[in-house]
């Protein structure tokens, strides 16, 4: 049987912010690594885009060398604390797993936070690998799971690494988006830490495309820059009164709770004005974070997504959450119409009834409105989590960078865009994605920036 990680109960975790999974004891662990094949060629290195070796850590928590099996991972992921909690396993390594065939594939992702989590306990020493070359300049701009990676992999390769970033705190996403009780703050620090410690150097609140344009990093002698910047600009659904009081974007919202620590006033003088009764909009992770946090501030909260539980594109393990904590899910509703009071709040959200029809493009089934099915929703809130695009800024101010129609930077196979020298990866590249495919482009960058630099870069 899979071992399942251990989780403050669902009536205890909605009145708190901390970590709502607890990870597996060391029992649980071991018992669920004894599961393992060991297969000669694994499948679910295949499913893995930073290609973790998964069977050799899983070997090692087996026979008990927790440490060991973390630096197994390290040598081909340097964020596994985060991995190992936010990751869409199941669409990943797990999917791929031999054993998923009978529908028990191995819990490899509490298997590697279990490794990862070595490092709350014991300080490791981060050993630096040196590779006796001249050491080259490399900026990267942001500090999210693209930017951090790239950075990583090139310290380790002996490049003098800048990482630039606008905010005032390192970690991209993972810092100002995922809640705090889905990603600690404390693990972003401590893989934030460990990167600097492989000698990168961390420059903050510096908006590249502002406080320095891309030619002046080439004039300051970086032989090549990095773009991380991932996606960050709120969609929106272009109905009427999305400009009204207390209708946010996911993005506004988490931010103020997250990185501006709205969830701690009044030790924080940062709070956030939202009503009663919050309709979140959207069904992915951000959506579902998004309820979540709203019930964590002790809000009604309905999660309205128009197509149905099976289409819904958040991971398994964080939809299973919202429902034990009693996120009401309107599934199958299209807001078309929010409403406002005479001094400009929401008071209410218009909706149609949907049914789904053909698949799309996507694969799944569109969904079509039901004639004469409009109802309103009592909601004095609205956050809108219907999607992220690419940051815009550093595009608009490097008129050489060529985009693609949906605001996506171009790149080549080798992650380079149109400007010699200048690489990209990330969401910035595909838009909004995930944090191991924003990793797999960073560590493949990393690799290219080094042939690039290694061949002569002008
Ligand atoms: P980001 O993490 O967006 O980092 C970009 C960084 O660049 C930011 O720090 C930004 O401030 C900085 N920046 C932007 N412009 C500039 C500039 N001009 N100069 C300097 N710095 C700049 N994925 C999962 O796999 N699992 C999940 O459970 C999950 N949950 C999510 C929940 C939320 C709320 C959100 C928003 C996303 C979630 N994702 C999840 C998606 C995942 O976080 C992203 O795909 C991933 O973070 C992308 O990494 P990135 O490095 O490309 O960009
Ligand atoms: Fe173990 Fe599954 Fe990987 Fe085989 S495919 S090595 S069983 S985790």
């Amino acid at each position: 049987m899979r071992e399942r990680v251990r989780q403050q109960p669902a009536g205890e975790r909605i009145k708190n912010f901390f970590e709502v999974a607890l990870g597996l004891s060391q029992e649980q662990a071991e018992k669920e690594a004894s599961r393992c094949l060991q297969c000669k060629d694994p499948s679910c290195v295949e499913g893995c885009p930073v290609e973790i070796d998964i069977p050799a850590f899983i070997k090692l928590i087996k026979e008990g060398r927790r440490k060991e099996a973390l630096e197994k991972i390290k040598e081909k992921n340097n964020l596994p604390a985060v991995c190992g909690r936010v990751c869409p396993q199941e669409d990943q390594c797990e999917a791929a797993c031999v054993l998923n065939k009978k529908k028990v594939p191995i819990n490899i992702g509490a298997l590697e936070r279990y490794a990862a989590d070595y490092e709350l306990i014991e300080k490791t020493e981060n050993r630096k690998q040196k590779t006796g070359q001249v050491l080259s300049k490399v900026a990267v701009v942001g500090s999210g799971p693209a930017g951090l990676t790239c950075a990583a992999d090139l310290a380790k390769l002996g490049y003098k690494v800048t990482l630039f970033e606008s905010l005032h705190l390192a970690g991209g996403v993972l810092m100002y988006g995922i809640p705090e009780f889905r990603m600690p703050k404390k693990i972003v620090r401590n893989e934030v830490e460990y990167i600097k410690s492989l000698g990168v150097q961390l420059e903050t609140d510096t908006l590249i495309g502002r406080t320095y344009a891309i030619e002046e990093l080439f004039a300051q002698g970086f032989k090549a820059v990095f773009i991380a910047t991932g996606a960050g600009l709120p969609q929106f659904l272009g109905i009427p009164g999305e400009n009204l009081n207390r209708v946010y974007s996911a993005n506004e919202f988490l931010t103020r709770v997250n990185l501006m620590q709205a969830y701690k006033f009044p030790e924080y003088s940062t709070p956030i004005n939202i009503g009663k009764k919050v309709a979140v909009i959207g069904g992915g992770n951000v959506a579902l974070d998004c309820a979540r946090v709203s019930l964590r501030l002790g809000r009604e909260v309905s999660l309205v997504y128009r197509r149905s539980r099976q289409e819904m594109p958040g991971r398994a393990e964080e939809i299973e959450n919202a429902e034990e904590e009693l996120v009401v899910f309107k599934f199958l509703t299209q807001p078309v119409k929010i409403i406002g009071d005479e001094l400009g709040f929401a008071k209410g959200l218009e909706c149609i009834q949907m049914e789904l029809g053909e698949p799309d493009e996507s694969g799944r089934r569109r969904p079509v409105p039901v004639k004469n099915s409009n109802f309103i929703l009592d909601v004095d809130t609205v956050i809108v989590a219907i999607g992220q695009s690419p940051n815009p800024l550093l595009r608009k101010a490097t008129s050489s960078l060529k985009v693609n129609e949906d605001g996506t930077i171009a790149v080549d196979e080798n992650f380079m865009t149109s400007i010699p020298g200048v690489f990209a990866g990330g969401d910035i590249i595909t838009g909004a994605d995930t944090v191991i495919s924003a990793m797999g482009a960073g560590k493949r960058a990393a690799a290219a920036i080094d042939r690039y630099i290694k061949e002569g870069a002008k």
